[in-house]
């Protein structure tokens, strides 16, 4: 019997170790946190063994492969002792992809992955497919494979757990972007990342398809010097393609496998240029997934996103709310300020990964009216923006952040978070500070 030893004990890792038994390993489970109740429980009437609080060495290092839950860092110093007995060290998803013959998107990039990935899996089911959604996003791939039949899965894939392929092999990638991220996990070389994300292409054959943005300096550099076997579905939003999805005339318009359809921009419910680009990769694939042209319009029409990306809150006095609490990063920041249309009020600030905001300036020069700083350390956005913008305040708490920006905010105004940084100074993460915002909206 071979022995699956598995890394963390949390939706992927308790997935794993139910396909695990399922398949016939001798499966343990060690987190060195604290396991949640209901996991817990999940292993105990499976009859699975576990840990907490711990990582044994003599029940790890035994074991014929390891799946390590995307969050544990490579530089533990348990995954290093198992490297060094050259025991494989591979992701669920890996793990998973073994065991079902379902036809795999995979989408990964440094932003828009879950809107993406959300988007495509709505075109495929509205389609007509029997479709799963996993990766980072709700129940676990491998618990799917394990106790569900679905036909196709869209798959949202992080850095970290393509750095645990081997086999995994998507028919339809999409690499939705890349700006630096993560960096601390990958020796602070942005290069190692960027390789990181392209693992997602590597075992792919010319059967197979990558959609990727062909606006993105990055993605182009590194296609330029790199041999991709699967077929090129390209997409823009400033080029005109001969083959790939591109905007010309407020029409998306998609040529793919030499057939052509477009759609009006105006009928997708997502706003902003950056989820006109995760439209045109969504739509590749459902195009590529042969289905029907009024299904997709209306599908696009009727997909309202994602909660804490662009959310629109409420509008009160004439005075809209949106919470971008999802925005962690500048990159991400940008689009959301590049697609307001009326003055703002930012609310901005948390943890700083090593931001630099030159390139939000000219946007926040022409769109922003006042910025709220909510973080514990706020002296880099004021030295970036002090001198460019006339109003600046700085909270620590959401509620007073709302309520100043209700202050300042007159009719036809918007009040925009959109943080560019993590949350966890203030917040437990994006998800809290997000729902704080919009219930501190609500209580206004
Ligand atoms: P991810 O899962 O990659 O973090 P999300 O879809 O959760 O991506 O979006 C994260 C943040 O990035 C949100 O603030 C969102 O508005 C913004 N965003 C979404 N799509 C894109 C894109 N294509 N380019 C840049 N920013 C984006």
């Amino acid at each position: 019997m071979e022995r699956l030893v598995i890394l963390g004990g949390g939706e992927s890792g308790v997935g794993t170790a139910i396909l695990g038994i399922k398949k016939g390993y001798d499966v343990f489970v060690s987190d060195f946190g604290k396991i949640k109740n209901h996991y817990k429980e999940v292993l105990v009437i499976n009859g699975i063994t576990w840990e907490e609080e711990q990582h044994s060495e003599e029940l790890i290092l035994n074991a014929d492969v390891v799946m390590k839950s995307p969050g544990i860092s490579d530089n533990s110093p348990i995954v290093k002792k198992i490297r060094d007995k050259k025991i494989p060290v591979i992701s669920e998803i890996e793990f998973a992809s073994k065991y079902t013959e379902a036809i795999l998107i995979g989408i990964t990039g440094s932003n828009g992955k879950t809107t993406t990935t959300m988007l495509t899996y709505h075109l495929l089911k509205k389609g007509g497919l029997n479709v799963g959604i996993g990766g980072n996003i709700g129940k676990s791939f491998a618990w799917q494979v394990a106790e569900d039949q679905f036909d196709c899965y869209v798959l949202e894939l992080s850095s970290f757990q393509l750095d645990g392929m081997i086999n995994f092999n998507p028919h339809i990638a999409i690499i939705t972007n890349l700006s630096p991220d993560h960096l601390d996990r990958y020796d602070n070389l942005y290069q190692n990342y960027i390789n990181s994300k392209f693992r997602i292409t590597m075992n792919q054959s010319n059967d197979d398809y990558l959609i990727y943005d062909a606006d993105d300096v990055e993605i182009k550099a590194w296609l330029s010097q790199n041999k991709v076997k699967a077929q090129l579905i390209p997409f823009s939003l400033t080029q005109e393609l001969k083959e790939g999805t591109y905007i010309k005339n407020n029409k998306m318009e998609i040529n793919i496998n030499h057939e052509e359809l477009n759609f009006d921009t105006e009928c997708i419910a997502l706003e902003g240029k950056h989820n006109l680009k995760n439209a045109m990769a969504a739509t590749s694939v459902a195009k590529l997934m042969k289905i029907r042209k009024a299904t997709i319009r209306e599908s696009l029409s009727n997909f309202q996103g994602v909660e804490h990306r662009l959310e629109k809150v409420l509008k009160i006095q004439n005075i809209q709310y949106i919470n971008d609490s999802k925005a962690t990063n500048v990159n991400a920041t940008f689009f959301a300020l590049d697609s307001m249309n009326s003055p703002t009020i930012w609310i901005v600030g948390g943890v700083d990964k090593g931001n630099d905001y030159a390139e939000l300036l000219p946007l926040v020069n022409e769109k922003v009216k006042a910025i709220i700083c909510l973080g514990l350390d706020n002296r880099k956005i004021i030295d970036a923006f002090g001198n460019i913008v006339d109003v600046m305040v700085e909270v620590s708490t959401m509620n007073d952040a709302v309520k100043m920006a209700q202050r300042i905010a007159e009719k036809g105004d918007s009040v925009l978070l959109s943080p560019a940084c993590a949350s966890f100074d203030l917040f437990e993460n994006y998800e809290d500070r997000g729902r704080q915002f919009k219930q501190a909206v609500q209580n206004l």
